[in-house]
């Protein structure tokens, strides 16, 4: 198999296979806007045999023993391993992101996620409480679901899809799995390293697809009985009402504007080396970016000049050029969305300070690409500060006390992340317990030990992904009291 593979098929009972439509959806290469191969556009009869095929696979691998389960999920990671460079390239065609991002950073965690639950499983206890005086003692049996839905998003394909499934296997869960129909390549080649690794037929089936239609059936279907899912608000609120009155289990990883607070007595260098990163690694389409940069207002001048610069000095090009730090973004229609926030900048008395304009890259002329962007803004009120564009492009605006910098990060429907430049002890504490987000990093940005809760508050999602979490959204805890006499 090639990453010029031009279709893709379903995984299923251990089978790769086409659609039952004979349907096909395109799928672009980013980086020259081409159509490079099809994906199955699959309907709820796929869906249905997915399901038929987790149900006969259940009884037997929820009944495999943890050792077993490590086991084979530590060989999945290490196939991931032993095809590093094949599939960052494949990430790369597919999503349009720089190969040197891929290879540092996607695959790498995608096989990481495999280690990490392969052994997390072999931890995961369960509490007993003895009623001294009842004669009693409870223990609780933690159950895997049985047939599990993953779906995923476009943004860090095979490392999203992958945080979510090896848990659910690792817990001895039956997995129906949807990549995003954008980029689905990295997907269906896990289908091959799972085979290889000895995953049993119908433990994990790959179903490709719109979110409409095959999203919609892996929701809906009765027998799926919890859905973990990560994407946009919008698709989250649906699915939430999709699935709220069947009571499945749901786990949903939604959209961010998260807050970047800097202080003027911050490890400034770190700080400006890290703010670029967190602006625009990935073309600016990681739910965690900064996208809302608060700077104080005694550095201001300062910061504007010498990020503007930094930013100026970002090099836009092919994905598979080394000196590229950004590639293309995913797709026209997310191109032209982007762009139309920064269409709309002056209408919202704003200042694009640097970029604003799509790249045109000498022999890929119908790529998606576009400068990193900073615009100024006067208030966080404005549209560029409350939607999430999820692009190359970050806002940036003064303060001048920690009351206002607090209200400003929190004035915001979503609840994500945020990060703070500060070395003041009680300025952190404070702001990390009243930052109304899930994570808060403290002069770092996205460095992630994979045992700690991750996700959102407010209008950013249900429930925390990592660790043992993930391990208990994927069970059922069942208490048991036995009274002894
Ligand atoms: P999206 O919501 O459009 O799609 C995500 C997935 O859901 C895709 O696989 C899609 O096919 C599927 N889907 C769409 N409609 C569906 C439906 N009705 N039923 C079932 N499935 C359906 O999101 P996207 O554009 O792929 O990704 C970008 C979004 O993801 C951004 O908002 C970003 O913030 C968010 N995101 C969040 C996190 C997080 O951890 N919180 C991480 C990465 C991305």
């Amino acid at each position: 198999m090639t990453t010029k593979t031009k279709s893709i098929q379903n995984f299923i009972n251990g089978n790769f296979q086409n659609p039952k439509s004979g349907e096909w959806i395109d799928n672009y290469d980013p980086s020259c806007g081409e159509v490079y191969g099809k994906i199955p556009n699959s309907s709820t009869v796929d869906v249905e045999e997915a399901v038929m095929a987790s149900a006969k696979a259940f009884p037997v691998w929820s009944n495999t023993t943890v050792d077993e389960r490590s086991k084979i999920l530590l060989k999945i990671a290490d196939g991931i391993e032993a095809k590093l460079q094949f599939l960052a390239e494949a990430e790369s065609k597919d999503n349009g992101k720089p190969v040197s991002l891929a290879t540092a950073v996607d695959i790498p965690r995608a096989a990481s996620n495999f280690r990490f639950f392969g052994h997390a499983i072999t931890q995961f206890a369960s509490e007993a409480h003895e009623s001294v005086g009842h004669q009693t003692v409870n223990f609780t049996l933690k159950k895997p679901l049985g047939i599990v839905g993953c779906i995923s998003p476009w943004n860090l394909p095979l490392y999203l899809f992958t945080w979510k499934i090896a848990p659910a296997l690792a817990a001895g869960n039956c997995v129906v799995a949807k990549p995003s129909e954008v980029t689905p390549m990295t997907a269906f080649l896990l289908g091959e390293i799972c085979n290889e690794a000895g995953l049993p037929p119908g433990v994990l089936n790959i179903v490709h697809g719109l979110g409409h239609t095959t999203g919609q059936a892996i929701v809906q279907h009765p027998q799926i009985k919890a859905i973990s899912f990560t994407g946009g608000t919008a698709t989250g609120e649906h699915i939430a009402r999709t699935a709220a009155p069947m009571f499945k289990k749901l786990s949903l990883e939604l959209g961010g504007k998260n807050p970047n607070l800097i202080f003027a007595d911050c490890d400034y260098e770190k700080m400006l080396d890290t703010t670029v990163r967190s602006s625009f690694a990935n073309q600016g389409q990681i739910c965690l970016c900064g996208s809302r940069i608060f700077v104080e207002a005694s550095i201001y001048e300062k910061f504007k000049t010498d990020f503007v610069a930094r930013v100026k000095a970002l090099k836009v090009g092919h994905p598979s050029e080394k000196e590229s730090n950004l590639g293309a973004l995913v797709s026209k229609p997310h191109l032209e969305k982007v762009l139309s926030y920064i269409e709309d900048a002056h209408h919202q008395n704003a200042k694009i300070l640097s970029g604003g304009n799509r790249v045109i890259v000498p022999g890929y002329e119908k790529g998606y690409y576009l400068e990193p962007s900073v615009i100024e803004v006067k208030t966080n009120q404005c549209k560029l500060n409350q939607e999430e564009i999820f692009g190359p492009v970050v806002t940036i605006m003064p303060f001048k006390t920690d009351e206002e910098a607090l209200a400003m990060a929190n004035d915001v429907r979503y609840g994500l992340s945020a990060t703070l430049w500060t070395n003041n002890l009680n300025r952190t504490m404070r702001f990390s317990n009243e930052l109304q987000t899930g994570i808060v990093w403290v002069n770092t940005w996205m460095m992630r030990d994979l045992r700690t809760p991750f996700g959102g508050m407010k209008d950013s999602g249900v429930g925390r992904e990592g660790g043992f979490e993930a391990l208990r959204f994927f069970t059922e805890p069942k208490n048991v009291c036995i009274q002894y006499s």
